[in-house]
C-alpha cells in the first residue's frame, strides 16, 4: 500500500476523529469533503462531484463549497440530517513555513462539530422556534431530562419519571437528543455519547465549574439522574464546541408535575404547536400567536406546550393580559416598541459562543435602548400588575453598556469585520488618526494620478488597486511605451491583453502609508470589537433576564391583542374540578370558517364534580370533534395564561389532558390503528385521575359493531367510575345512551341536526338529551352518494329497525348487566393468578406487540 500523502494523512487522522460527521476540510478558499462524505454531500447538496489523486489505488472522490458560503452549504445537510465537524487551518501559512520549513503542511484541527441541537447561526435557526438539545440521564433507578438552547442560554433540568418521558420530550420537541452509549434511554436518542459523560457525580462537579459555585443549592434540588442529565449535555456540547463552551445560563429545575401533562399523542391529535401537517399554521399555536418578537413567539410557543398547574403563576400571567387588554392605548405602544426591537436574546448567544459580529453588538445596543425605554413606560403606569412591575425594571439596567456601543459603534453596523469601519469616529483618538492617515494618503493618490495624467499627457491614466500589485498606475496597451521609457520614472510591473501597469517610487511610498494606516485601523477595530464584546458577556445574565422580560411582556401584550380581535374572556380559575364554559369557541376551526365567510356556532360545556361525563351524539359533520376539542383547547389556553374564546368560562386546574380520535380517522399513520388506539386508551384509564380532563372522539369504532360498542360501553364505565375525570365522549354507538341510567354523572347531549325539503341541514349546536336519529343517511347523500344506493341503503335499513324492535337491538341484554365497578370487586377475589400477573407486569416495558401478547396470556388466566 503506498504511503498517503502528508496532506492525505492529516484529513485521515481528522476524519478518524469524527467518523460519524461529514468532514470539511479548509482548504484554502473552500471547504473540501473526500470519499464517502463527498458522494452524501454532493447529492445532498446537488454540486459537482470531482476527483482529486489517488489513495489506495483508487481515485478519491471529492466536493467542495466555498468557505465564504459555507452557512447555506451547512443548513442544508443539517436539515437533511447530517452531522459536520469543521476542520479549519489553525495556523497562517507563513507560521507552518516559519515551523516546519517550505514545504510545510499547515496545521488544521476541528474547530466544531455542527449538529442539529447546537446551532447559534441566524441562517440555521428559526427565529420564532426555540431549538432544544436534550440529554436523558439516568441514575439511582431515576430518570430525568436537561435540555439546552444554546442560541440564547436557556438551561433546563426537568425531574421526570419513565411514564412521563415522552411526554416530555414531545413538549421539548428537541432537534436533538443525546444519551449514554448502551443505556434505557438510547433508544430514544439521535446522539449516542460515553458512558461515562453522563455519570452524576461528574456531571455535577461540571456544573459547579461551569457557573463557578461551591454548592448547586442556588439552583434547585437536583437528582442524581438531573445530574447525569445536566452533566451528559454540558459534556456533549463541550465535545462540539471544542472546548469553548457555549453560553449556559444557570440551569432551571423544573418538575413534570408542574405543568399540565400531555401526552405525545394529546399533542398530535390536539395540534397544539404543529398541525398534523407539521407546520404551525393550522394549530393552537398557529391561531392564537400574535407576538411581534422572534423571543415572544419561542416563549408563547413554549407555555402553550406546558400550560401550568400553579394558579397563582397562571393569575399573574393572566393579570398582565388583562391590563394590557383593558388599555389598547398601553397595548398599542408596547406593541409598536417591541416590534422594532431586534432579538437581543440569539445576538447574544451568538456573542457568547464566539461567532458574534459587529451587527450584533449594534443589536444588543439597539435592543436594550429600547427594552429601556420600554421599561420607563411601563414603570409609570397605573394599577400595574404584579408580575408586570417586577419585570420592568429588568429592562432599565445597561445604562453604561447603552452608552459604551453608543459611542463606539457606527450606527448601522457589519456582520463581516474584514473591512472594518465600523468602529465609530471619535471613540478612539488613535484610530481616528490611522484613518485620517488612511484618507490622506487616498488624497495624495488621487493627486498623484492627476498629476501624472498632466504630465504624460496621458488622460487614461488611472491609478488603481488590486490584492496582488497593491496600489499602481494603469495605461491603455496603446500609451504603454510612452512609460516604458527608462528616464520616464514608472517601473514596468504587467502587461495584459488592453492595458500595462506600471508602479513609481511616490505611488508605492504613499501606497505603503495608506497600507500601514489601513492594517492598524483593522487591527484597531478588531481589538475593539473583542474589548466590547467582552464587556457585554460580563453582564450576559442581566441581559438574557432582559430579553425574558422583552419576551414575557411580547406574549403578554400579544395574548391581550388576540384577546381583543376575538372578543374573548378572561378564565375563573378556581379550586375544585368543575368546567363550565358558555359560548366557547374553536379558534382554528373559527378563523377557517371565516376565511369563507361562515360563522360559527358557539356551545357550551357545563361539568360538574356531579356531571363529569357528557356523551356526544349526533350525526357525522356535526360538530362533535370540534365541540370536544375546542373545550380542550380552552383548558391548554387558560392555564397557559391566556384569555380564552367564549363568553364566559370557569374551571378548576386540569392536572392531565387527554385526546384521543377513534380508530378510521387516523388511517393516515399507517401503522395497525386500532391496536394503537386501544394501547392508547389503556393508557388515559390507567393516568387520568379525577383532576383530568378527557376527549374520546368515536373511540372503538376501529373494530366491529359489537367489538366496538362493547369497549367503548366499559371505556364510559371505567372513566365514570374508576377515573372520575371530566370527560367529553363522542360516540355514535347510539345505544351507549343506555348508560345515562345507570351513571348519575354521566349526562347526553346531540348535535342539532335537521331536514328540510329532504335535505339535511347541520346546525353544528349542542343541545341537551340524545340526538333522535343519526342521520346517516342523510349525511351519505350530502357527500353526493347516487340516489339509487341511498334508496337502497334505505330499505336495508327498514329492515334492520324492525329486527331491532324485535330484539331488543345491538345493545339488547345489556340493561341488567351490572356495574363496571360491582363486577370487578367479587372477580378480582376470585382471580388471583390473574391480579398476580397483573401486578408482576412492567407495562412501562411492554412494546405494542409484547403488550398484546401479554392481554392474551392474561385471558387465559381469567
Ligand atoms: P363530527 O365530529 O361530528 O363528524 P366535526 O367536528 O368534524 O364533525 O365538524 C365537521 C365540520 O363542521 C367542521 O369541519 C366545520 O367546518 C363544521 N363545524 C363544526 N363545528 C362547528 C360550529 N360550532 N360552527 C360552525 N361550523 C362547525
Amino acid at each position: 500500500m503506498a504511503k498517503p500523502t502528508p496532506m492525505m494523512a492529516q484529513y485521515l487522522a481528522l476524519k478518524a476523529e469524527a467518523q460519524d460527521c461529514l468532514l470539511f476540510y479548509r482548504m484554502g478558499d473552500f471547504f473540501e469533503l473526500f470519499f464517502d462524505d463527498a458522494k452524501v454531500a454532493a447529492a445532498c447538496l446537488d454540486i459537482a462531484l470531482t476527483a482529486r489523486g489517488e489513495h489506495d489505488g483508487e481515485k478519491v472522490a471529492m466536493c467542495g463549497v466555498p468557505a465564504h458560503a459555507a452557512e447555506s452549504y451547512l443548513a442544508r445537510l443539517i436539515k437533511a440530517g447530517h452531522r459536520v465537524a469543521i476542520a479549519d487551518q489553525i495556523e497562517m501559512p507563513e507560521e507552518a513555513k516559519k515551523r516546519a520549513g517550505s514545504k510545510a503542511l499547515v496545521g488544521r484541527a476541528i474547530v466544531r462539530v455542527v449538529t442539529a441541537g447546537t446551532l447559534t447561526e441566524e441562517a440555521l435557526l428559526d427565529s420564532r422556534a426555540a431549538n432544544w438539545c436534550v440529554a436523558i440521564g439516568e441514575a439511582a433507578g431515576g430518570i430525568a431530562l436537561a435540555a439546552a438552547d444554546i442560541s440564547t442560554g436557556l438551561f433546563e433540568v426537568i425531574e421526570t419519571d419513565r411514564q412521563s418521558l415522552s411526554a416530555e420530550i414531545a413538549r421539548l420537541a428537541p432537534a436533538e437528543i443525546v444519551a449514554a452509549e448502551d443505556s434505557d434511554a438510547a433508544v430514544l436518542a439521535t446522539t449516542l455519547r460515553p458512558r461515562g459523560e453522563f455519570d452524576s457525580a461528574s456531571g455535577e462537579a461540571r456544573l459547579k465549574k461551569l457557573h463557578g459555585v461551591a454548592t448547586l443549592d442556588g439552583f434547585g434540588q437536583f437528582s442524581r439522574a438531573g445530574l447525569a442529565a445536566a452533566g451528559g449535555l454540558v459534556a456533549y456540547l463541550d465535545h462540539t464546541a471544542r472546548g469553548s463552551l457555549p453560553f449556559l445560563r444557570p440551569p432551571v429545575c423544573s418538575r413534570t408535575d408542574a405543568c399540565m401533562a400531555i401526552d405525545a399523542a394529546t399533542r398530535e391529535s390536539l395540534e397544539l404547536t404543529q398541525s398534523v401537517q407539521g407546520a404551525r399554521a393550522g394549530s393552537l399555536l398557529g391561531a392564537v400567536d400574535r407576538t411581534v418578537s422572534g423571543a415572544g413567539a419561542r416563549l408563547l410557543a413554549q407555555d402553550i406546550a406546558a400550560p401550568l398547574m400553579n394558579r397563582e403563576s397562571v393569575e399573574a400571567r393572566l393579570d398582565c393580559v388583562q391590563r394590557l387588554h383593558d388599555d389598547p392605548g398601553l397595548r398599542d405602544a408596547t406593541r409598536a416598541t417591541l416590534r422594532a426591537l431586534p432579538d437581543i436574546g440569539r445576538a447574544l448567544g451568538r456573542l457568547a459562543a464566539g461567532r458574534g459580529s459587529p451587527r450584533d453588538l449594534g443589536q444588543l445596543r439597539d435592543g436594550l435602548d429600547g427594552a429601556w425605554q420600554l421599561g420607563e413606560r411601563l414603570e409609570g403606569i397605573a394599577d400595574c400588575p404584579p408580575l408586570l412591575a417586577d419585570l420592568a425594571p429588568r429592562l432599565r439596567g445597561h445604562g453604561a453598556l447603552i452608552d459604551l456601543l453608543r459611542r463606539a459603534l457606527v450606527p448601522d453596523p457589519p456582520v463581516d469585520t474584514d473591512k472594518g469601519g465600523y468602529i465609530a469616529e471619535g471613540f478612539d483618538a488613535a484610530l481616528d488618526d490611522l484613518r485620517r492617515t488612511g484618507a490622506g494618503g487616498r488624497r495624495a493618490i488621487a493627486a498623484l494620478e492627476a498629476k501624472y495624467r498632466d504630465e504624460t499627457g496621458i488622460n487614461a491614466l488611472k491609478v488603481r488597486h488590486n490584492a496582488v500589485l497593491g496600489y499602481h498606475i494603469e495605461v491603455p496597451s496603446r500609451h504603454g511605451d510612452k512609460l516604458m521609457q527608462p528616464d520616464s520614472g514608472f517601473t514596468h510591473r504587467q502587461t495584459l491583453a488592453g492595458v500595462v501597469r506600471f508602479n513609481s517610487p511616490e505611488l508605492h511610498e504613499t501606497a505603503l502609508k495608506v497600507t500601514q494606516a489601513g492594517v492598524h485601523a483593522l487591527a484597531a477595530e478588531a481589538a475593539h470589537l473583542e474589548g466590547l464584546t467582552a464587556t457585554a458577556l460580563d453582564s450576559r445574565e442581566a441581559i438574557a433576564a432582559t430579553a425574558d422580560a422583552l419576551a414575557r411582556i411580547d406574549v403578554a401584550a400579544a395574548l391581550a391583542e388576540r384577546a381583543a380581535e376575538g372578543g374573548w374572556t378572561r378564565p375563573a380559575l378556581v379550586d375544585h374540578a368543575c368546567f363550565e364554559v358558555s359560548g366557547g369557541r374553536h379558534p382554528v376551526v373559527e378563523a377557517a370558517l371565516a376565511k369563507s365567510g361562515e360563522r360559527f356556532v358557539a356551545n357550551d360545556c357545563i361539568l360538574s364534580e356531579n356531571s363529569r361525563l357528557w356523551l356526544v351524539t349526533g350525526p357525522n359533520m356535526g360538530g362533535k370533534s370540534t365541540f370536544l376539542r375546542q373545550n380542550a383547547l380552552i383548558a391548554v389556553l387558560a392555564q397557559a395564561g391566556s384569555y380564552v374564546p367564549a363568553a364566559q368560562a370557569t374551571l378548576g386546574l386540569v392536572d392531565r389532558l387527554f385526546s384521543r380520535v377513534g380508530a378510521s380517522d387516523n388511517l393516515a399513520r399507517g401503522r395497525s390503528t386500532f391496536m394503537v388506539e386501544m394501547v392508547e386508551t389503556a393508557a388515559i384509564l390507567a393516568q387520568a385521575t379525577p383532576r383530568s380532563f378527557v376527549i374520546l372522539d368515536e373511540v372503538g369504532r376501529g373494530t366491529s359493531t359489537y367489538d366496538g360498542l362493547a369497549i367503548a360501553w366499559a371505556v364510559v364505565e371505567a372513566i365514570h367510575e374508576d377515573n372520575r375525570c371530566r370527560c367529553l365522549f363522542a360516540t355514535h354507538y347510539h345505544e351507549l345512551t343506555r348508560l345515562a341510567e345507570r351513571c348519575d354523572a354521566l349526562s347526553l347531549h346531540h348535535v342539532r341536526a335537521r331536514e328540510w325539503k329532504g335535505d339535511l341541514v347541520l346546525l353544528h349546536e349542542v343541545a341537551d338529551g340524545p340526538a333522535d336519529r343519526s342521520y346517516g343517511l342523510a349525511v351519505a347523500r350530502l357527500a353526493g352518494m347516487a340516489p339509487a344506493t341511498v334508496n337502497r341503503a334505505k330499505a336495508v335499513l327498514a329492515r334492520l329497525e324492525a329486527g331491532r324492535e324485535k330484539t331488543g337491538g345491538l345493545a339488547a341484554g345489556l340493561d341488567d348487566l351490572p356495574l363496571f365497578a360491582a363486577m370487578t370487586e367479587p372477580e378480582a377475589e376470585e382471580g388471583d393468578a390473574l391480579r398476580d400477573a397483573l401486578e408482576a407486569l412492567d407495562v412501562d416495558s411492554l412494546s405494542p406487540r409484547e403488550a398484546l401478547d401479554k392481554l392474551y396470556a392474561l385471558k387465559a388466566l381469567a
